[in-house]
């Protein structure tokens, strides 16, 4: 029988899980559930491959560490622990050191917290998810698989800030993020496209968290994240690119606290703080709100800016891949992108673009453009196998 591998990802405010047999070319699903709305209406949701899924209310708030334990309560019943051969964990920062999957032990661990200032809404969520596993399974290898691993060999142009170099060899450097989800995107690409996919691509991974990445040859070149997740695109509430000359001028002149300009840039800016009516792109979609279509305007805008920046990294585009919620079902904000780059060689096919077609690209469009689903989990558990020895492909 074929190892079985977990997977944990703790996000904004929900924490995934996934289970998976450890075959020899891909890693298969089983089972894959979350605790989602932690901080309003938790619930535990389990969806089955083969068989039925639930989803059960849970009572009041959760912390993440509540969640955790109530997964792997969930997780022992379900799997006698001698089941289970590797947890794989999605850890948002590696910073400099981190340029691959690894196995977790106290002194990565105590590695991985001073990056917590670093990423301050996500790397204490991944760290109570190993923590919580470790206690849960304390024999079972745990492999902390990294956002910004899939970037660390960017030139210097591409991960320096123009701050005096001792600051560089700080490592106070572009890291770029969303990493897992652009290598599984690379990987997908290299079978629906290959000749395409060594080439010139752009990833679009637009969710509640949004930026952009340009590969070569399925290798990440350039990314909009930088030293946070704050960088680049404008998101659900985070604002993306702005001037660092103004945050000074909220410093001194508006007497903000870095608390209250942490707050103002990563909860409260974005699509929801131009909108005013929601972070959520389906609400703003919907709504009639002139607030809310300048926000999806404003999306749109710096999207194409950047599309058009990277193109030119990369010497010259040869696919577009749009991933993540908005990417794989906003027809709306993919229209607006590509219509919008019409001078670039892309042409849309209006009718399978309003499908969620994976190809959504006219036939004379000089660049195809993608929709492609994007699946981090199921990279968690690659890099899991791998680095824990469990397939024979990894052996
Ligand atoms: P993610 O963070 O990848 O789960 O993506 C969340 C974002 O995808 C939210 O802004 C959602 O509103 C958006 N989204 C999900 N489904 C749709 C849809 N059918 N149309 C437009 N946006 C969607």
């Amino acid at each position: 029988m074929a190892d079985l591998v977990v997977t944990l990802n703790a996000g904004s405010s929900s924490v995934k899980f996934a289970l998976f047999a450890a075959e020899a070319d891909w890693p298969r699903l089983i089972v894959s559930g979350a605790v989602e709305g932690l901080g309003a209406k938790p619930r535990f949701r389990v969806d089955v491959v083969e068989g039925e899924g639930s989803e059960t209310k849970l009572a009041g708030k959760l912390t993440y560490r509540q969640a955790i334990a109530a997964i792997f309560t969930w997780i022992e019943e379900a799997y006698p622990a001698a089941a289970i051969s590797a947890i794989g964990h999605r850890v948002v920062h590696g910073g400099l050191r981190f340029a691959a999957p690894v196995i977790v032990d106290a002194e990565t661990l105590a590695a991985l917290r001073e990056f917590i200032p670093l990423a301050p809404l996500h790397q204490p969520h991944n760290i109570a998810g190993i923590e919580g596993a470790r206690e849960a399974f304390p024999h079972v290898p745990q492999v902390a698989c990294f956002d910004t691993a899939f970037h660390r060999g960017h030139d210097f142009v591409d991960d320096a800030y123009a701050l005096p170099y001792s600051y560089y060899e700080r490592g106070l450097r572009r890291f770029g993020f969303h990493g897992l989800s652009y290598e599984y995107i690379a990987r997908r690409l290299r079978m629906i496209d290959p000749i395409h996919a060594e080439g010139g691509v752009i990833v679009a991974h637009l969710g509640n968290g949004a930026s952009l990445c340009a590969l070569k040859g399925g290798r990440s070149i350039a990314s909009t994240m930088g030293f946070s997740a704050l960088e680049g695109l404008p998101m659900g509430t985070r604002c993306g690119q702005i001037d660092p000359g103004l945050l000074l001028y909220l410093l001194q002149s508006d007497g903000m606290t870095p608390k209250k300009l942490s707050k103002l840039l990563y909860e409260r800016s974005g699509l929801l703080g131009l909108s005013g009516v929601s972070h959520d792109m389906r609400a703003l979609e919907a709504s009639q709100e002139p607030r809310a279509q300048a926000a999806i305007a404003y999306f749109i805008h710096r999207i194409k800016m950047e599309i058009a920046a990277l193109a030119t990294v990369i010497g010259g585009l040869d696919a577009l891949v749009f991933t993540a919620g908005i990417g794989e079902r906003s027809a709306r904000v993919r229209a607006g992108v590509v219509e919008g780059l019409g001078w670039l060689g892309l042409t849309l096919d209006r009718t399978a673009n309003a499908r969620n077609d994976s190809l959504i690209s006219a036939p004379q469009s000089r660049i195809p453009v993608f929709v492609t689903p994007t699946d981090e989990e199921a990279m968690i558990a690659r890099h899991t196998i791998e680095t824990a020895g469990l397939s024979d492909a990894a052996r």
